[in-house]
C-alpha cells in the first residue's frame, strides 16, 4: 500500500485572554514525534484576512503534514490532534470556536482559491464546510466550529512567496508576566543578521517581543530557516523557553492585497494596490492620525496614516494636492464608516509642482509687504512704496523624493510586505 500524505489545519483555539493556535500546533506536533510520527517539512502558519470580524489578533492559522503507512496511523494522528484540541483550548471563551480539518488528498486550484478567498475576502462557515464536503475532507468543528475557515485555508494556501518565523515559547508560570529578554542581545542579533532577518527592531523597541498575554515569548522572521536558527543562538532570554517552533508562511508577501482598476471598485474589509492622485494636502484629526483623500476619473476615498504609525505620518504630510500616488492598504471601517484606506505603504510616482504666488522683490533686495488693499505695496526695509508692482510665481520646494515609503515594523501588519523585501 502507499503512503498516505494527511494535512492538518487548526484555527480558532486561543482567545485575545490567553493561548494562540501556533503553541497549540507545536504541542501537538511534539505530542506526535513521541508516538513516533515525523511531521514532513515546516508546519505553516497562515495569516487570513486582517478585516477578518472574528479575529482575535493577527489572523493567522496553522496547518502542517505527515506521511502514513497506514489508516489506522491515520485515525492514530487524528485522535491525538482533536484530544489536544479539546483540552488547550480556550473553550470557555464565547469567541472561541475551534475547527480541526483532515485532508489526504491533492491540493486542488479550488482549494488553493478557497484559501486566496479567506486571505483577501471574506468567506462564511457554510463557504468551508461545502467545500470541504466536495474535497472529502474529514473536519471536526468545536461549537460552532468557525476555525474550520481558517484551518481549511491553512492547508490549501499556495506559497510561492513565503518567508520563515521562528517563535519561542514561555513555560505556563509565566503567561502574563513581563518578558524577560536581553534587549541588547537582540540589538546584536539584528546586527548580524539583518537583512536577512528583519522586523527585529524599531527605532529603540524590541519588535520581536509580543505585548499580550499569550504564550510566545518572542518570534523572528527571515526568509531563511537557518539564518533563524543563528538568530536564535544570539538571542539571550533570562527566563526559560519551553519549545520553539519554526514556521513557514505567508507573512510578508503581500498576499492580502489585490490590483484595482479603480477606486470605485474598491470595497470595504479588503485590501488593495491602487494609484490615484492627492485631491487635499493631508490634515490632523483628534488621536493624531493624519488624513487626506485620493481621487482618480471613478471616485475618491479618504486615506489614513493612524496614529500608531508614528514616523510615517511624517513621509504623508509632506504630500501635496495633485501628488500622483501608488497605494497599498486595506479598506477599513475609518472614520464616519464611510471606509477609509489604511495606508500600509506608498509609492510617491510624480510630485506636483506647488506654486505660491509672493509679493514683489524691492530694489533694497527685501520682499515687501501689501500696504493695503489697492494700494500697492510697501518695503518694510527702506519704506518704498510701488503703486503697480506684480506678484510673484514660485514653486515651493518639497521636502520629499519619488519612491517607497511604509509603516515601521511596530505599525506593520503581518501580510505587508517589507521595503527591504522588495530588493
Ligand atoms: P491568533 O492570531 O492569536 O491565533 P487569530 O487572530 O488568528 O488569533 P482566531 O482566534 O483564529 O483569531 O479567529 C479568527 C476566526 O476567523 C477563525 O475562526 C477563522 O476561521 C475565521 N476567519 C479567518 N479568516 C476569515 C475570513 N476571511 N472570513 C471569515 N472568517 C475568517
Amino acid at each position: 500500500m502507499n503512503n498516505i500524505l494527511l494535512y492538518v489545519g487548526i484555527d480558532d483555539t486561543d482567545s485575545s485572554s490567553g493561548m494562540c493556535t501556533t503553541y497549540i500546533t507545536c504541542v501537538i506536533i511534539s505530542k506526535l514525534k513521541d508516538c513516533g510520527f515525523n511531521i514532513t517539512g515546516h508546519p505553516r502558519l497562515i495569516r487570513l484576512n486582517p478585516f477578518a470580524r472574528f479575529k482575535t489578533r493577527g489572523n493567522g492559522a496553522t496547518s502542517f503534514k505527515l506521511e502514513l503507512k497506514s489508516l489506522k496511523e491515520a485515525e492514530e494522528v487524528k485522535k491525538i490532534v482533536l484530544e489536544n484540541v479539546q483540552e488547550l483550548s480556550v473553550l470557555e471563551d464565547e469567541r472561541t470556536n475551534p475547527g480541526v480539518v483532515f485532508y489526504n488528498n491533492k491540493i486542488t486550484p479550488e482549494l488553493q482559491e478557497f484559501s486566496l478567498k479567506a486571505i483577501r475576502n471574506i468567506v462564511s462557515i457554510e463557504d468551508a464546510e461545502n467545500l470541504l464536503n466536495k474535497v472529502g475532507a474529514d473536519f471536526y468543528k468545536f461549537k460552532n466550529g468557525r476555525g474550520i475557515i481558517g484551518a481549511l485555508a491553512a492547508i490549501g494556501c499556495p506559497l510561492d512567496d513565503k518567508t520563515y518565523e521562528l517563535l519561542a515559547y514561555r513555560i505556563s508560570e509565566n503567561y502574563g508576566k513581563p518578558r524577560q529578554i536581553n534587549h541588547e542581545s537582540v540589538r546584536e542579533m539584528d546586527k548580524d543578521t539583518y537583512p536577512k532577518t528583519f522586523d527585529n527592531l524599531d527605532e529603540g523597541y524590541i519588535a520581536i517581543e509580543p505585548h499580550t498575554p499569550c504564550p510566545v515569548l518572542y518570534g523572528i522572521r527571515s526568509e531563511n530557516p537557518e539564518i533563524l536558527m543563528k538568530a536564535k543562538s544570539i538571542v539571550k532570554v533570562i527566563e526559560p523557553v519551553e519549545r520553539y517552533c519554526v514556521y513557514l508562511t505567508n507573512q510578508h508577501t503581500d498576499m492580502h492585497l489585490q490590483k484595482v482598476a479603480n477606486i470605485a471598485n474598491m470595497e470595504k474589509f479588503q485590501c488593495y494596490i491602487v494609484e490615484g492622485v492627492v485631491k487635499d494636502k493631508p490634515h490632523v484629526i483628534e488621536g493624531g492620525h493624519l488624513i487626506f483623500t485620493l481621487k482618480d476619473e471613478s471616485g475618491e476615498i479618504e486615506c489614513a496614516a493612524y496614529e500608531p504609525t508614528k514616523k510615517f505620518r511624517d513621509f504623508v504630510r509632506e504630500l501635496e494636492p495633485e501628488d500622483i500616488l501608488r497605494i497599498y492598504g486595506g479598506v477599513g471601517e475609518g472614520i464616519n464608516k464611510k471606509g477609509t484606506l489604511n495606508i500600509e505603504k506608498f509609492e510617491l510616482l510624480e510630485l506636483a509642482i506647488p506654486l505660491q504666488l509672493l509679493n514683489p522683490i524691492c530694489d533694497c533686495g527685501k520682499r515687501m509687504k501689501s500696504a493695503g488693499a489697492g494700494k500697492g505695496y510697501k518695503c518694510p526695509r527702506c519704506g518704498t512704496k510701488i503703486r503697480d508692482g506684480k506678484k510673484e510665481m514660485i514653486e515651493i520646494s518639497r521636502n520629499i523624493e519619488k519612491g517607497f515609503y511604509e509603516t515601521p515594523p511596530s505599525a506593520r501588519r503581518h501580510l505587508s510586505k517589507p521595503i527591504i523585501r522588495e530588493k
